[in-house]
């Protein structure tokens, strides 16, 4: 389903989905844990064992009493008194119990264990098997009560053993685990010895197990596509870590409704940038406009001379030669348009900054291919230049820069709305003033003295990072697409604001990377930018940037005003602390 839509004059609250169930689902469900005996008492356990031990000795107690008495008065022991007859059922009673107590581990082993389960050779140990099934074994993780408490990784609640993974592993996996472990197969060939993607990352789990002595316990298996991965995402996978997507929005920007999806850890994030797009939407929505649009790539190169590094510079800048060089490089991708060089001199070095368009993709690899057939072409005039590196760092990549803040790199955006003084009020309940004094003394004033490099913000790089993970981005590439200013002033009179974010560096693609993967390419489809635009190369990455604009824009507005409403401490305290004791969360 796309997710955006143009705005329409009154606009419905979406009903919510049918709640799908799964088996997979079920198994995840936090209802699901292992029965114990003790889940029948109707009082804790230990509480029931005190009152039954109290009752034991009290009425013990008074039954010897009664015998001496008996004794002394020469009555017979077998007349018993209404008294003496509850005191005896009583005792009864409390022995019954407390010899069932002692033998309660006994019951609770037949309680959850299945009759198929029994210890196997080769997978003793801390993993043991629970059911056999044809040829297959189906092993289960180390029972959490089986750690006694003592192990040190059981540190997660009992919903991550429950979320974990009844692993199939046959007995031929069984041989190939032991040779991983003894070192004679390598761990990372298994995927092109097995052929199995997901059985080479079942292998090498158990293998990993074995070897470390840890529980993977709580790191997932089961549902994920281990085949959408090879050669291109990640090596040597063992599992997933999940980690949960939430929307905000709709966010109105161009005149288009976003649901956004957001995957984060952090609680109040989602919710605080929901509230931001609630305060745009209702003051009529964001504008957006995409000011450069070109992924860069800089090499550095080695002269015997700085005159000769120099000589380069000034040859790749000559104009007359940008028509000659930028063929050679748009050799790379039908996608790679070369729009500019800039280079710089250090001593007999030379760093040259290419910067191209890349079409939907973020670009990284179309760049650096274009790269290469320039270095390649530029041997014949420069056959004394030496290739140090395709990334010599002016590019730059990860890292904060100041040529990403200054010139940009992937697409540059600014984004704005006015904000009016009611929804200021109502929605973000603070003042225009307190926002716009604020911004200026934090994010302006306050970032100069901290000798900020493109950090004249709130919190851009939360957004960013939330939009980046769930939309398959390169988490990394949050250090400059975080780049940001907001800007605040009062308009009309003082009666509204006028908000905008300047991000100059949004290193986004809808192709490539881990934007195929299904949970990722899902995100992306719910706003309506997934894969290659059908339109115009470039058209649905662009508008991606202007989401994640949108976003931080939504994201800057909330966060300021509940700090300028002394609100943060306050909501975080609601939304990202659990009141959960954590100490007692270990070994459950
Ligand atoms: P990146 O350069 O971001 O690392 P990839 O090289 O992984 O991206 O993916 C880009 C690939 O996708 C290229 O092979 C390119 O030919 C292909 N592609 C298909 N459609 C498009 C498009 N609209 N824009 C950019 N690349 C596209």
């Amino acid at each position: 389903m796309d997710g955006r839509r143009r705005r329409r004059p009154s606009s419905s609250p979406s009903k919510p989905l049918p709640p799908s169930t799964t088996a997979g689902e079920l198994l995840l469900s936090s209802d699901h844990h292992y029965p114990k005996a003790s889940d029948a008492l109707p009082l804790p356990l230990c509480l029931t064992n005190a009152v039954f031990l109290a009752l034991f000795f009290s009425v013990a107690y008074f039954l010897l009493r009664r015998w001496r008495e008996k004794i002394r008065d020469s009555t017979p022991l077998h007349v018993v008194t209404l008294s003496e007859l509850a005191a005896l059922v009583a005792l009864l009673a409390s022995l019954i119990y407390l010899l069932g107590f002692f033998g309660i581990g006994l019951v609770q082993s037949f309680v959850s264990r299945s009759p198929a389960r029994q210890d196997i050779g080769g997978l003793s140990g801390p993993w043991h098997v629970m059911e056999q099934e044809e040829d297959k074994f189906i092993i289960k993780e180390e029972d959490r009560e089986g750690c006694g408490g003592a192990c040190t990784q059981c540190t997660v609640g009992p919903l991550a053993g429950a979320l974990s993974t009844f692993i199939s592993l046959t007995e031929e996996d069984e041989e190939v685990i032991k040779s991983v472990v003894a070192g004679t197969t390598l761990s990372y060939s298994l995927e092109s010895k097995l052929g199995d993607c997901k059985r080479a990352a079942a292998i090498r789990r158990e293998a990993v197990q074995r070897m470390t002595g840890r529980s993977m316990e709580g790191l997932a298996f089961e549902g994920f596509d281990y085949a959408s991965i090879l050669g291109q995402c990640c090596e040597m996978p063992i599992g997933y870590v999940q980690v949960p997507v939430g929307v905000a929005g709709p966010l109105l920007l161009d005149g288009i409704e976003y649901v956004v999806p957001m995957a984060t850890t952090e609680g109040c994030l989602v919710a605080s940038t929901n509230r931001g797009c609630k305060a745009i939407n209702t003051s009529g929505g964001a504008t957006s406009v995409v000011l450069r649009d070109g992924m860069t790539r800089a090499p550095v190169v080695r002269f015997g001379s700085a005159k000769r590094a120099a000589e380069l510079k000034l040859f790749l800048e000559d104009p007359s030669n940008f028509d000659t060089i930028s063929v050679v490089f748009n050799r790379s991708s039908r996608f790679a348009r070369l729009q500019d060089i800039r280079c710089a001199v250090a001593g007999k070095n030379l760093y040259m900054r290419f910067m191209c368009s890349t079409g939907d993709a973020m670009g990284m690899n179309m760049v650096s291919k274009g790269v290469q057939n320039v270095l390649d072409f530029l041997r014949t005039d420069f056959p004394d230049m030496d290739v140090i590196g395709i990334s010599g760092n002016y590019c730059s990549d990860k890292k904060p820069a100041a040529i990403n803040w200054i010139e940009g790199r992937g697409k540059s955006v600014v984004c704005e709305a006015v904000i009016k003084e009611e929804v200021v009020q109502k929605v973000l309940k603070t003042t225009i003033p307190a926002l716009v004094e604020l911004n200026m003394l934090k994010n302006l004033a306050g970032s100069a003295m901290a000798g900020a490099l493109g950090g004249f913000n709130a919190h851009a790089s939360n957004i960013v990072s939330a939009i980046y993970i769930a939309t398959g981005q390169d988490p990394a590439q949050n250090v400059e697409s975080s780049h940001c200013i907001t800007m605040m002033e009062a308009v009309n009179d003082g009666k509204d604001l006028h908000i905008s974010v300047s991000m100059p560096s949004i290193e986004v693609g809808t192709v490539g990377g881990g934007t195929q993967l299904a949970s990722q390419s899902a995100c992306l489809n719910l706003l309506g930018v997934k894969g290659a635009s059908q339109d115009s190369p470039g058209l649905n990455s662009r508008l991606l940037a202007t989401i994640v604009a949108g976003a931080v824009l939504a994201g800057e507005l909330s966060l300021m005003s509940a700090l300028a409403a002394g609100q943060l401490v306050k909501s975080h305290m609601k939304y990202n602390r659990s009141s959960r004791d954590v100490s007692k969360m270990a070994c459950q």
